[in-house]
Formats: structure tokens, sequence, C-alpha cells
């Protein structure tokens, strides 16, 4: 029965804490997860979001300056009214926020035509990359320059989207350049909700950093290549990946892209930090709550089991105490009989003989009142002591069937067997040499009286008990510290019914 076993229950409450922690670790994993899953939608959503803002202004901006190199193909544009010509050239050119001038610069390098102004500002700008890259190779197409201040102004760190001028024959005409401030990815990126941590940056192909965010003008122009981020950019055309940055050491979850037909990078991060900050706040609360209700589970089974324990052993206790002799410690006379009634039964079912042995302590009313009481119960603990020695068998009961009387219960033992066994029992005792001036054999000595019986003899069971009880009266009235039998099958006796042999 599971609420007698202490033990079984602390299994169960183990593993129900173990299951209860094993649900919490589960759960707290899928949290993990879908924190990971969700920022991952966030920063993939971000980069797409700018990546198409960014191109669909760079492919206007582009048009102008087609539109302009258009322009400048139309014959006599050159010998036009500088007011009409600035319409000609400029006036389908976008215009927003953070886009700059745009400028035809010429062959040798100096601006020719200027949005912004009528006549164009004297600005020399043939040493510039977008100048010298149109000017060394005439198949660029849209070229998008590294950062610079503008000469033109002073003021706005820009970019510069450029086409070059082909003349009819093939050679250098110049540049048309759009600036575009980096102000305008600045606003673009601050824009975005990305958290604390969060980080943004848009680079040229070739590792140039044009803005960040979080935005410090020491970055911008600074080179990536060689960073582990960067050379991850450059593998394929988008991914993601757990990576740090270079320039914070910040761990993220980086989303990048490169942008559509632009030699641009754009990456999208979240800080681990932010992605797990929930997560953890909430690990923090359901964790010591799982661990609180799991050792409060074990340690109420502990206490429960401990109280079971305490309560079975006080059973057991009792249990013995109700079966043992308070004095000798030997069964008692309760126990006797029932091991009687069971083993009549027995020997009534399946046959074999059963002896019982009544021993009597000799005189022991004079060696009380010699001794004492008190000498007189530890000669009975004596006595019993050495009767027990010598029943060893298993299934053999000993008791104190009374005062000073001892039963031993033997089955399966014939007649020899049991008188034999007595007379062990009797020497061992009068051994002990325990004094008893008093007694005539001047030491404590005890008489035994045997009975044998098989099968229906035993009915009732009293009838052995008897027998048993007349050969112990017969050992008293021969000169007691002897053995004396009772079996109807020894020839010789004195009284009917029973021959009692002396030893
Ligand atoms: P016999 O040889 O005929 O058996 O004589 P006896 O004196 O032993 O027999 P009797 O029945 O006259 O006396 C038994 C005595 O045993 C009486 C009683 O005081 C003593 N007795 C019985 N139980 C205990 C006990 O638990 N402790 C002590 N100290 N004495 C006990
Ligand atoms: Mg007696
Ligand atoms: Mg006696």
């Amino acid at each position: 029965m599971v609420t007698r076993r202490p033990n079984f229950i602390i299994a169960i409450s183990g593993v129900l804490a173990s299951a209860i922690l094993a649900i919490a670790v589960w759960v707290l994993a899928q949290m993990h997860d879908d924190a990971l899953r969700r920022a991952q939608d966030s920063v993939f959503n971000v980069s797409l979001l700018i990546e198409r803002d960014v191109s669909r202004n760079l492919e206007i901006y582009d048009l102008s300056i087609r539109t302009v190199i258009q322009g400048l193909k139309q014959p006599g544009v050159a010998q036009l009214d500088p007011a009409l010509r600035q319409m000609v050239l400029f006036d389908g050119s976008a215009t927003a926020k953070d886009m700059g001038s745009i400028l035809v610069i010429d062959e040798t390098g100096y601006i020719k035509f200027d949005s912004q102004s009528v006549p164009p500002r004297h600005v020399y700008l043939g040493d510039r990359d977008y100048f010298k890259v149109h000017r060394d190779s005439p198949n660029v197409g849209l070229y998008v320059s590294h950062p610079f201040m503008p000469r033109t102004t002073g003021a706005d760190m820009s970019i510069g989207l450029s086409r070059r001028i082909t003349k009819a024959d093939g050679s250098f005409g110049g540049v048309v350049v759009g600036t575009l401030r980096l102000k305008y990815f600045r606003r673009l990126f601050e824009g975005m909700n990305l958290g604390a941590g969060g980080s943004m940056a848009l680079m040229l192909s070739d590792g140039t950093m044009l803005m960040r965010r979080p935005y410090d003008p020491k970055t911008i122009g600074i080179n990536l290549t060689g960073t582990a981020n960067y050379s991850r950019f450059v593998e394929q055309p988008s991914g993601d990946f757990f990576g740090t940055a270079a320039i914070d050491g910040v761990e993220r979850w980086y989303a990048f892209r490169h942008i559509d037909m632009y030699p641009l990078i754009l990456d999208v991060a979240l800080s681990t930090r932010d992605i797990y900050v929930g997560w953890r706040r909430r690990a923090w609360i359901i964790g010591p709550l799982i661990g609180a209700l799991d050792l409060t589970l074990i340690a109420l089974a502990v206490l429960f089991a401990q109280q079971m324990r305490g309560r079975l052993l006080a059973e057991e206790e009792l249990r013995v105490l109700a079966r043992t002799d308070g004095l000798t410690g030997v069964d008692n006379r309760r126990t006797f009989e029932h091991a009687l009634e069971s083993e009549c039964r027995r020997v009534q079912r399946h046959g074999g003989p059963l002896s019982l042995l009544l021993i009597d302590v000799d005189n022991f009313k004079g060696f009380n009142d010699l001794y004492g009481h008190s000498a007189g119960d530890d000669a009975l603990i004596t006595v019993a002591r050495c009767i027990v020695r010598n029943v060893q068998r298993s299934g053999d009961t000993m008791a104190r069937y009374g005062g000073e009387e001892f039963a031993v219960l033997l089955p399966d033992t014939d007649q020899d067997g049991a008188r034999a066994l007595a007379e062990t029992i009797r020497a061992s005792v009068e051994a002990l040499a325990l004094s008893h001036v008093a007694s005539s054999h001047h030491v404590l000595t005890v008489s035994i009286g045997v009975a044998t019986m098989r099968g229906e003899a035993l009915t009732p069971s009293r009838r052995l008990v008897d027998a048993a009880d007349q050969a112990l009266y017969a050992a008293k009235d021969a000169g007691r510290n002897r053995v004396f039998t009772s079996g109807a099958s020894t020839p010789a006796g004195r009284d009917s019914g029973m021959v009692v042999v002396s030893r």
C-alpha cells in the first residue's frame, strides 16, 4: 500500500518535482526561442523598410542625373540664356530635404553648371574620387562616392551620386554629380525603433562606413574591411547571424542586405541583451518560483515520510510488545497459544509429529525468599536465555508460559528428538550453576515435561499441553531437575494413559 511506504512517497514527490522542473525548463526554452524569433522578424522588417526607402530615393536622384545628361546632349544648350538653361537642365530634378546640388563638372574638374547657382560657383572638384573614377573608366555607370564635406557649402557631410558625360567621340566630357547629405540616412535610421542596444549601419561595398546608429561622427568614413561582421556581409546578398560589433564590442543579432543595384550594404541589429531582457525578467520570476515549489513539495514529502516512518516504528514496537514477555523478551503466552493452534492445524493437514516441552524452575519460591524478588527476576532472565540458546531451529517457538514456567513448541520433532533437546536444556541450566542453597541440588535447576503427538490426538490442542504438564508434574514428583516424557507409545509408566520415562 502506497501510504505505508515512506520511500515510495519521497520517490513520487521526486518524480513530480522533476516533472515540474522539466516542464518549466521546456517552457523557458520555448520562450527563449520565441524571443529570438521576434527579434529576427523585427530586424528583417526594419532592414527591408530601409532598403526600400534608400533604393527608391537613389533611383529618383539617379533619374535626375540622367535627365541632366540628356539635357546636355540637346544641341545649343550651352549657348542658351543661363536662366533658360537652368530650367532645361535642372527643373525636372528631384528636390528633397537632404538632396544637395546637382553639378555638371567639365573635363578639367571645374563646375560648369550648378543647380543652386547662376553663374556656377567657382570650385575645383577634379580631385574627387567620383571625378577620377569616371575620367579613368568609361563604363562605371552610376557611382556612389566616399563621404566628403562639400566645397560648395562647407557644411553637412555628403556622398555624391555621379554619372559620366561622354562626348560624341566617346572621350571624357566631365561628370554630373548629385550630392546627398548623410543626414538623410541618419534621420531614416533614427525613425526606427530598435531598442537601447540596437544598431544600424550603411556602408559602401568596399567597407566604407556612411552612417551608423548610434550616431558618432567619428565612425563616418572609417573602413570596416577585415572586421568579422564585414567579412560575413560580403559572403552573401543577405543573411543574419549573431555577431559582435568591432566598433563597440556589443553582441547583437544582425540582419544585413546589399541594397538592390547599388554598391551599398545595410545592416540592422538588435543587441542580445535587448532580445532576451523580457525573457530574463520572466525567467527570474518563474525559475525561483518553480524551485521553491519543488523544494516545498519534496520537503513536505520528506516530512510526511518521516512521520509515517515514526508511526510504522511505533506500530511495530507495539506489535512486538504485544507478542513478547516484558521481563525475559521471549514470546509471551498469547503468542505461544497462537503458535500452538496453528501448528496443530498444520500437523492435522500435513501429518508429522509435534512436540512440546514444559519447563518449570525448581523451588523457585524458595529462591525468591532466599535471594529476593529482584534476584529472582535476574535468574528468570538467565534461564530464559539459556533455553533460547538451545532452541535454534527456525519454526520452534519458545515462550514464557507462566511465572517461572517456559514452553517450547517443536514442529516436526519426534519424541526422541524432543527428549534429547529437553535433556540438553536441563543440563545447560544446571551448568549455569546459579547458587540455590535451599535446593537439594544446591544450584538452580529446571524440571521438564515432554509430550509428542500426531494427527487427531491433537484435537483439541490442549491435550498436548496437558500431557506435557502431567509429565512435568511427574518429574517434580520424582525429585526435580529431570526430564519426563509423556507418550502412549512408550511401554513402561506409572499413570494410566500416560507413560512417564525418567532420564
Ligand atoms: P516447584 O519446584 O514445585 O516448582 O516449586 P516452586 O517454588 O518453583 O513453585 P511455586 O509455584 O510454589 O512457586 C513459583 C514461584 O515463582 C512463586 C512466585 O513468587 C515466583 N515467581 C513467579 N513469577 C515470577 C517473577 O516474574 N519473578 C520472580 N522473582 N518470581 C516469580
Ligand atoms: Mg510453577
Ligand atoms: Mg517451580
